[in-house]
């Protein structure tokens, strides 16, 4: 069994429309694949329809979190499966982290133009077109107008938060992500944990606070954890009872990761599913 439990379409920041992933993860030989776009099911009911058979769909979301370690913000991303995409307050909090994206864009842009870097927001909105708007859309805008090659230079040199024109956004209380997820009948999967080259990553300690608040699983294995990151969440699964998981984060042409690149076990697939409170089963 393949199982790659965390991709993004057109719905957020990937470049296949939700359809077009669906075949994709086919043709790489996915048996399971999750479509967990940022903030928004949006794409939910397209991958559905567009499901070939023989491929399972776990329908899921990637949520934008803050955890406050002392006196720092730190951002990071909780997936959450198989949870009731109408239960409130989950589907406000939502809306409000794309209304939050959109702010925070807008503002990137202006700084972005105030430096004279040839974009406009009408151009980056047009990109997003209605998704939750992103620095990947912005990243676009800079490729069209010929300021980089590819989106993943954009980010090393203009998007990255050590260039200047970045931005924070208004993130939702990873704790109260944790509850939400669990309290709509949904699993949660602390994303690339210790990826330490987005930013500042959260403690151990508080890893076992996300646990102990109903936390379900760990990505262990995703392209921005090398193997000294591997081993540390493999250790934090262990110890706090999380299930690992495996993912390409895949995004199109966005990033350079391929679909499939990593994978979560069928036994790991099957303990995820197991601690759904009642929920959504997967599609297939
Ligand atoms: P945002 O949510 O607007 O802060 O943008 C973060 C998104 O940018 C992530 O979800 C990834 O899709 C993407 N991203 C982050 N780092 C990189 C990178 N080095 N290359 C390409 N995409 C990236
Ligand atoms: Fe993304
Ligand atoms: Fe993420
Ligand atoms: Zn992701």
């Amino acid at each position: 069994m393949r199982i790659d439990l965390h991709t993004h379409s057109s719905a957020s920041d990937g470049t296949d429309s939700p359809a077009e992933l669906m075949q994709i993860a086919h043709a790489a030989g996915l048996d399971v694949v999750a479509l967990t776009d940022h903030d928004t099911t949006a794409g939910w009911a397209e991958a559905a329809a567009a499901r070939p058979a023989g491929l399972t769909l776990v329908r899921g979301t990637e949520f934008s979190c803050v955890h406050w370690e002392g006196d720092r913000p730190v951002g990071l991303h909780l997936l959450a499966y198989l949870f009731d995409p109408e239960a409130e307050p989950l589907r406000a909090e939502r809306a409000e982290l794309r209304r939050s994206r959109e702010d925070r864009a807008r503002r990137i842009v202006e700084r972005m133009v105030g430096g004279g870097l040839p974009i406009s927001w009408d151009q980056v909105a047009d990109i997003a077109d209605g998704s939750p708007v992103g620095r990947p859309h912005i990243g676009r805008a800079l490729v069209a107008s010929g300021y980089v090659p590819d989106v993943p230079t954009a980010f090393e040199h203009v998007l990255t938060s050590k260039a200047g024109y970045y931005l924070p956004k208004q993130d939702l209380d990873a704790l109260r992500a944790v509850e939400l997820i669990r309290a709509a009948g949904g699993v949660s999967v602390f994303a690339h944990s210790q990826a330490r080259r987005r930013g500042p990553t959260v403690s151990d300690r508080t890893v076992a606070r996300f646990a102990a608040a109903g936390l379900d699983g760990i990505e262990v294995d995703h392209p921005d954890h090398d193997a000294t990151d591997r081993a540390h969440a493999a250790r934090l699964a262990a110890e706090l009872d999380l299930v690992a998981t495996g993912a390409s984060d895949y995004h199109g042409t966005n990033k350079t990761t391929r679909i499939g690149e990593q994978t979560t076990t069928a036994d790991n697939l099957a303990a995820l599913l197991a601690r759904r409170p009642t929920a959504l089963a997967p599609l297939g």
